[in-house]
């Protein structure tokens, strides 16, 4: 398992770092995270409750997720290693009159530090720009107690999501800078599957994001051939086999 500061693309890192200042406009490049959230938000209320839940959410950037996460009243930490994606997120979240712990630090290390301490993991759109993320998503599970749900999104890896994600979102709608992905670097489900099995997570519930440009909308669904949303549950600690 690679241990930090192995598991980190710093060139990743820094083609955020150079957006930091428009995390929270609505209209950059960031828009498509502003407005997907509802609807991952939506996602992780279907299966947990959040008022009161320690929660983590993880590449959390400017902090558009772990601000709804708090304001459903988790007690939230968000982790980054964009420094200045870390400074937006802090001073919104004054603005916001949000409390949230955000943190410099890896994945890995917050799980050595504090296993089994949270109650929900998100990880959103993250997976797809580190160079181990089998490792991120063991160390996700690590962070939960037994029976805590993690919750993953990314891009699945095939010639529609190379069409779509890339060749659409980057070179012909503009709605992303191009680099912003590596199709190399997608995850098909099974991929996150096999990595959250071997974490003791069992998959929960599987769903598309799709976008339809006419509209200009998302919405969720069962097509999860590009974006898509994946919901898993820790083992109960006394039932090994336990995969409910
Ligand atoms: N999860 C947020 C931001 C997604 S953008 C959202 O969906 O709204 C991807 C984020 O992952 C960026 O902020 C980037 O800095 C962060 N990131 C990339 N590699 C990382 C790593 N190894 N550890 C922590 N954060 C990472």
């Amino acid at each position: 398992m690679s241990q930090e500061p192995d598991n980190v693309s710093p060139s990743e890192i820094d083609k955020f770092e150079q957006s930091a200042s428009r995390w929270w406009d609505p209209d950059s490049e960031f828009k498509p995270l502003h407005d997907i959230n509802p609807l991952r938000l939506g996602f992780i209320l279907e299966h947990v409750d959040l008022k009161g839940a320690r929660a983590v959410d993880v590449g959390c950037g400017g902090g558009i997720l772990a601000e709804s996460l708090a304001l459903e009243g988790a007690r939230t930490t968000g982790l980054d290693l964009g420094r200045s994606a870390l400074d937006v997120a802090r001073l919104h979240a004054l603005e916001s009159g949000v409390e949230i712990d955000y943190r410099h630090q890896s994945v890995e290390s917050l799980a050595d530090q504090m296993p089994g301490q949270f109650d929900v993991v998100t990880c959103m759109e993250m997976l797809e720009h580190v160079p181990d993320p089998a490792s991120v998503v063991n160390a996700c599970s690590r962070l939960l107690r037994p029976g805590g749900h993690a919750f993953f999104s990314t891009l699945n890896r095939n010639p529609k999501a190379y069409a779509l994600a890339i060749v659409a979102a980057e070179y012909i709608l503009g709605m992303l800078p191009r680099g912003t992905h590596d199709f190399a670097r997608f995850i098909r489900p099974s991929e996150l599957d096999g990595w959250a099995r071997a974490g003791d997570l069992a998959l929960i519930a599987l769903r598309g994001m799709q976008y339809n440009p006419i509209t200009r909308q998302y919405s969720l669904g069962r097509d999860v051939s590009v974006n898509y949303l994946a919901c898993y549950r820790k083992a109960d600690a006394h039932d090994p086999d336990d995969r409910s």
